[in-house]
């Protein structure tokens, strides 16, 4: 099969090309190499992934049409995976316009090419953190995600919306996927472990917001990956709302659009990240105790019923594994990518 895949050179769409190179499958990869973190851990990512030779890169940016339409110039693709985009909560409250763009305009161009080239299924990265301020916990599909708190969440939720609408006028399959954070190696800079096992080890202090009572549903990253390629075999079927193993689908009754949470059902305080965090380390760390941050959700907790009923698994790498193998990473790579 042929994937195009947005988002190659960053964290998630690193680790998903890798895997279908690995099984056999042929990859265009798409990126603008942003410079939203060290430009040498994204450098970094698509060295290893040119290693494998039905790997393609394309850099472009998704704003620019004709550079997105490019990277179908070698043979049309079959499924297409949306991961790249403008990440972050906090960023957003600093500069909205790059969500706009990527996020919005990105995400539309992303549809249409979709719908030009009619893949058999288009799946796009979605967040939990458009569950907001929800107070009922586990987060379901079906709930609530009409306030959200920060401009990030406000761009994730007009695409799952863009992206329904196509789905209903141009009979076009999509699945959106809801990631609840996700970690482990070759992660992200501006993550909560990224910073706090780079300050521990660089003995510097920790920033704790909000006392360290936010929790948040860890998922590493191989557990995602599974389910996204678990997921891909899952192409939503138009007006078809079953219920899978008495679990409520989110099939649209309006054309074959699904969304679904990619998460374990197991939050984790801050306080006990970080305790297992020093755990890992064998460190203690300094900690710096901060209000909480504007646009924070405080919790995060996926109810994983639909992804069990659809694929028959749900993330289960435990966190002290996860944290360790992540560390191991970062020891391993810090000097040469500068991290
Ligand atoms: P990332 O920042 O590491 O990767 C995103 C990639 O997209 C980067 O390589 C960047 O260069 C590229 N990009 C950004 N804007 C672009 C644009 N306009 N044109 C072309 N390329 C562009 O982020 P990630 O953690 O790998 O996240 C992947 C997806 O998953 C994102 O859509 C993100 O919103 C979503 N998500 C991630 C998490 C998480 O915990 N990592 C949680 C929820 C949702």
């Amino acid at each position: 099969m042929h994937y195009l895949v947005t988002g190659t050179a960053g964290f998630i769409g690193f680790h998903l090309a890798r895997r279908l190179l690995e099984d056999g499958h042929r990859v265009t990869g798409f990126d603008g190499l942003t410079p939203y973190y060290n430009l040498k851990l994204k450098e970094g990512r698509h060295a290893v992934l040119a290693q494998f030779p039905a790997f393609r890169p394309v850099i472009g940016m998704l704003e620019d049409r004709e550079a997105l339409n490019s990277a179908c110039d070698h043979g049309q693709p079959d499924v297409m995976i949306h991961l790249a985009a403008q990440a972050g909560v906090r960023y957003s409250l600093e500069n909205p316009r790059a969500y706009l763009d990527s996020n919005l305009l990105g995400s539309w161009n992303v549809l249409e090419l979709a719908r030009e080239v009619g893949v058999r299924h288009l799946m796009l990265a979605s967040t939990s953190s458009v569950y907001g301020a929800n107070e009922s916990i586990p987060f379901s599909e079906s709930d609530k995600t009409d306030e959200p708190l920060s401009f990030y969440a406000a761009t994730k939720k007009s695409m799952e919306l863009m992206a329904h609408t196509y789905a209903h006028l141009h009979r076009l399959p999509i699945s959106a996927f809801r990631f609840f954070t996700v970690y482990g190696p070759w992660g992200r800079p501006d993550m909560a472990l990224f910073k706090f096992v780079k300050a521990i080890l660089e003995e510097q202090e920790i920033e704790i917001y909000g006392e360290g009572r936010m929790s948040r549903d860890f998922t590493y990253i191989d557990d995602l990956v599974n389910s996204i390629i678990d997921l891909s075999h899952v192409i939503p079927a138009e007006g078809n709302r079953v219920t899978a193993n008495g679990v409520r689908d989110t099939l649209s009754h309006q054309g074959p659009f699904r969304v679904v949470n990619i998460g374990g059902g197991q939050p984790v305080s801050v306080l006990d990240f970080i305790e297992t965090i020093e755990f890992v380390l064998g460190r203690k760390a300094k900690r710096k105790m901060l209000p909480m941050q504007q646009g924070d959700v405080p919790r995060t907790y996926a109810s994983p019923d639909l992804l069990v009923a659809l694929t028959g698994r749900k993330p289960e790498i435990n966190l002290n594994a996860g944290v360790a193998a992540f560390v191991d990473w970062y020891v391993t790579h810090s000097r040469e990518l500068q991290l």
